[in-house]
């Protein structure tokens, strides 16, 4: 089994091991040192990465038959002894994040009366679940300031394997199901839990906690936090955002969403305003497509081919002038999605579908239906010429 030796130090990233068994882990090469200061991925904690020699490891596993550490390798390694290097900041961001873990999931426990259920964290995300459905901001926003006042006093942080006596006397926060002895992690006296993964040694190095994000899950509320330097790049990257608002609305930092409400009700306003003026316009064009409509018996023609004009400001326009008595309405639109779109007055008795069907086979399409006083089809890229003949095919129909 190999010898584990980040249990009793996080901080050496350096160091030389024999290697005891070449193997492979899901397809890739890995390897078993007879020692190593390597995490595995392990309590929700993901495993580092770093260099053996020459081989990169991206992946650190246990084995389950017997315990051993394998060291997943980008490519195969024939080297009996190896220099090893972790890499420091990966490693020393899941440190601040876990310890970091730890105080906010005991403040939570003290300052919203709220129990951690599980964790998740990932290279990007880390998130508590706790066994409370409603939690009011003012709650989680003091067990931050718990949190946080416990790493500004610094505290040390302790790690050792209590006898089975010593453990009973412990005011553990949660106790893993594990056989045999138990590794319990201290957090300066303000929080006592059991855990196998890598702290800081003092509280100060993890940094600002912050909680980014709450979200109600049925009947739990998982909380996203950062800390320390993924805490400190989250603040810069929002700095910068709200850098770039602030500048565009010319307001205060502190105006933004008043400033972004304004901006909605404009828009809002600007829209209805559009929509009239858009119908107050397509009245006056109906009206003066009547003026140049031809008679057909007792009926009024209209007959249009548009280009580069929407398919529904024109349905809005044939409506519109099919609503007058008498009429009957031939539009086409030229463009990558062709139309055509046939109405007629409800006092005019004809079928305008079957002319539909007639006149789609001119623009070489064969999608269109509607109604006998509406209809309308294409969807095909047709030119201005072909629209026409369409058209004017339907006009001999009449
Ligand atoms: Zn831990």
């Amino acid at each position: 089994m190999t010898e584990r030796l980040y249990y009793e130090d996080a901080y050496t990233l350096r160091f030389n091991a024999d290697v005891v068994e070449r193997t492979e882990y899901k397809k890739k090469p890995a390897v078993i040192l007879d020692r190593t200061y390597f995490y595995p991925e392990s309590g929700g904690q993901p495993p580092d990465n770093g260099q053996l020699n020459a081989a990169r490891v991206i992946d650190v596993q246990t084995r389950e038959t017997d315990r051993a550490v394998l060291h997943i390798l980008e490519h195969p390694l024939d080297d009996a002894r190896v220099e090893a290097q972790i890499d420091a900041y990966r490693r020393f961001d899941h440190m601040q994040h876990h310890s970091g873990q730890h105080i906010l999931s005991q403040a939570l426990s003290r300052a919203a009366k709220a129990e951690t259920v599980s964790v998740h964290m990932s290279t990007d995300s880390m998130t508590i679940d706790v066994n409370r459905a409603a939690i009011a901001p003012e709650e989680w926003l003091a067990a931050e300031e718990l949190a946080n006042q416990i790493v500004q006093q610094n505290l040390s942080v302790h790690c050792w394997y209590p006898s089975v006596d010593e453990l009973a006397t412990l005011p553990i926060r949660k106790m893993p199901e594990v056989v045999g002895k138990v590794r319990i992690v201290d957090m300066g006296g303000f929080d006592v839990t059991a855990c196998g993964g890598t702290h800081v040694a003092h509280t100060g190095e993890i940094g600002l906690i912050k909680v980014v994000k709450y979200e109600r899950r049925g009947d739990t509320t998982r909380l996203e936090f950062r800390c320390g330097t993924r805490a400190m790049s989250d603040y810069r990257s929002k700095n910068d955002i709200i850098n770039r608002l602030v500048s565009d609305l010319t307001v205060g930092y502190w105006e933004v969403p008043e400033a972004v409400k304004r901006l909605q009700a404009d828009n809002k306003a600007l829209r209805s305003e559009l929509k009239l003026v858009k119908d107050q316009l397509a009245d006056a064009e109906a009206q003066s497509l009547l003026a140049m409509a031809y008679t057909q018996g007792q009926w009024r023609v209209v007959s249009r081919a548009f280009e580069g004009r929407d398919t529904n400001e024109v349905r809005l326009l044939a409506q519109k002038i099919a609503a007058r008595p008498d009429t009957i309405v031939l539009f086409g639109v030229a463009g990558e999605k062709s139309q055509i779109i046939f109405g007629r007055a409800q006092n005019v008795e004809i079928d305008v579908v079957p002319l539909l069907k007639q006149a789609l086979p001119l623009i070489k399409s064969e999608r269109g239906g509607g109604k006998p006083d509406f209809a309308q089809g294409g969807g095909v890229p047709a030119s201005l010429d072909e629209i026409n003949s369409a058209l004017e095919a339907a006009q001999r129909q009449l």
